[in-house]
């Protein structure tokens, strides 16, 4: 069967890594966290003491940074490596994600990333889920989503999958940091949070998780069947 790219886009939250996991699972394609690659060099600069507002400082930060997915044989999952080393459980502390969407609105560090998004999608057959990836990474994309949930259910969701690591967490913060994430990057200048124009909105607010996976895979199908062989 004909490889595409499928792209999923979204405000923070609404379940877009979860689905983009089982359909990359059942496709068999490649799943690409392009939000990971954002936090991991929001972790160099946190941790190199990089001072974001100075794009010279900037540039030679990247220079120095490396990212790479490999594959964890015991979660079956790809973790996030930054210069060798396996960040994946330090990317999704709070420290990194009260920054994370500070450090993606830099122009230099979006053409950072894209390119190297842009790379792993050249043999097509893979599924890539961030904020641009239907607008900028892959606006030839042959299936494109953009999802949505209801704010309440996105923090609660958020909340309890935090909890799970760190029981300190409140819900209050978790729901300023959505809705600080949200708003800026709708609103930053360089590639910002929208949906592409061919781009299919799935909204999951009552929907179960087997109920949107057989949704999107009969537009997978949909998307397969109208290529050319
Ligand atoms: O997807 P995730 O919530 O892990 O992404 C973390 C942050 O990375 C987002 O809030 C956003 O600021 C940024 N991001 C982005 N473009 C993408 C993916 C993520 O700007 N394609």
């Amino acid at each position: 069967m004909k490889k595409i790219i499928i792209t999923i886009d979204g405000y923070s939250s609404c379940g877009k890594s979860t689905l983009a996991r089982q359909l990359a699972g059942e496709l068999d394609y490649l799943y690409i966290d392009s939000g990971a690659m954002y936090r991991a060099i929001t972790l160099y600069f946190i941790q190199h003491r990089v001072d974001w507002t100075d794009h010279i400082q900037v540039k030679n930060a990247l220079r120095d940074i490396q990212l790479e997915f490999v594959p964890n044989q015991i979660t079956g999952r790809s973790d996030m490596y930054l210069n060798e080393e396996n960040v994946e459980l330090m990317i999704r502390e709070m420290l990194v994600a009260e920054k994370v969407s500070e450090v993606a609105a830099i122009r230099e560090v979006r053409e950072f990333a894209v390119a190297q998004q842009q790379q792993m999608g050249k043999q097509k057959g893979i599924v890539m889920d961030g904020r641009d990836i239907g607008t900028v990474v892959f606006p030839h994309a042959e299936l494109k989503i953009f999802m949505t949930a209801d704010p309440a259910i996105r923090v609660e969701r958020r909340f309890k999958e935090l909890y799970e690591k760190n029981p300190n967490i409140t819900i209050q913060e978790v729901k300023e940091n959505l809705e600080l994430r949200d708003y800026i990057d709708a609103n930053r200048e360089v590639s910002p949070l929208r949906k592409a124009d061919d781009a299919i909105i799935l909204d999951n607010s009552q929907l179960t998780m087997d109920e949107q996976l057989e949704l999107v895979k009969q537009w997978v199908d949909d998307a397969v069947a109208v290529q050319t062989p």
